[in-house]
């Protein structure tokens, strides 16, 4: 970006231009080698049903950076998908998780266990998408029906045919979707009938301050309620105190996940937590 300057005989860089550019372009390539030397990590989030049990998990990644230490997504997904790095970067999740799943099912007490990824739109959309997922999936080998994948309602907008296939494709495979953020998006309702999901996760920003704000109690019992209709397993994310958890289960929420359970764990803890 190049700004004229007083005298308007030559251009310059705007200093503040140059330091966002000079970190966004320093960000990427240290995304790129952290990539190489799997500096990224998938942290799993404990999820209970109503009666506490651990039923399942949900896969985040973290970046481990030599400078800055752990460094969550919220940081880093949005450059990723910008840069088109969320292609690897979600090929590496989906294996990695694939990889947790082959041990947690090679061992009986984490047999029941179902593992959510997050995948991100920019991944749909890419013609390979459906192979690359199977390719992973079988040569992984695992029980495919336990792998969750998490889909986010707000940025896969308009091909939703395109969208519908991709996703039908994956269901006849064996494998199943979640529809996170729900109520965030513009078209949820639509989503719901028009792709092959059977989980709905309600945001945590209804959540929040459900004990306190009518409004946010309304929409949270409402949720629950259309994906009941809809015969959908219903999640509560952002869980933090017990009256959350009284609140939702009176509701008849399927699944709870928080940091009232647990905040998300390496997998030493949570193997120790199992
Ligand atoms: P999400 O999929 O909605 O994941 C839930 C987020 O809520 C996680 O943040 C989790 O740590 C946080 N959380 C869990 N319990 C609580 C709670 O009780 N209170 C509050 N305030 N927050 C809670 P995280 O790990 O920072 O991830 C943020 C987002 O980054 C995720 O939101 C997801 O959209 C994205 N993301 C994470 N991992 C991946 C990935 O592997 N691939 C892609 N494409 N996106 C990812
Ligand atoms: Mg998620
Ligand atoms: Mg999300
Ligand atoms: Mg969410």
């Amino acid at each position: 970006q190049a700004k004229r300057n007083g005298r308007d005989d030559y251009a310059t860089f705007d200093p503040v231009m140059q330091q966002k550019f000079d970190y966004t372009t320093r960000l990427e390539k240290e995304m790129r080698n952290a990539l190489k030397q799997f500096n990224f990590a998938l942290y799993y989030q404990p999820q209970y049903d109503f009666k506490q049990n651990l039923v399942s998990a949900e896969a985040l990644i973290r970046w481990n950076h030599p400078e800055l230490g752990l460094v969550g997504p919220s940081d880093f997904i949005t450059l990723a998908e910008e840069s088109n790095l969320i292609l690897p970067m979600g090929n590496w999740v989906l294996a990695e998780a694939c990889q947790q799943l082959k041990e947690w099912q090679s061992q009986p007490k984490y047999q029941h266990l179902t593992l959510s990824i997050n995948i991100s739109a920019k991944q749909i959309w890419q013609k390979d998408f459906v192979e690359d997922v199977k390719k992973i999936v079988v040569d992984s080998a695992i029980d495919l029906s336990k792998l969750k994948l998490e889909i986010t309602e707000s940025v896969l907008l308009d091909n939703i045919d395109e969208v519908a296939q991709k996703l039908n494709a994956l269901v006849e495979f064996g494998l199943s979707f979640s529809l996170d953020d729900f109520g965030t998006g513009y078209s949820s309702l639509g989503y719901l009938k028009s792709l092959p999901i059977e989980e709905l996760k309600i945001d945590q920003s209804f959540i929040r301050d459900v004990l306190d704000d009518e409004a946010d109690l309304i929409m949270v019992k409402s949720i629950i309620d259309l994906g009941k209709n809809f015969d959908l397993t219903v999640v509560a994310e952002g869980i933090e105190s017990e009256q959350h958890f009284n609140l939702l289960k009176e509701f008849g929420c399927d699944v709870y996940q928080g940091l009232y359970f647990s905040r998300p764990l390496a997998i030493s803890e949570f193997d120790s937590l199992m």
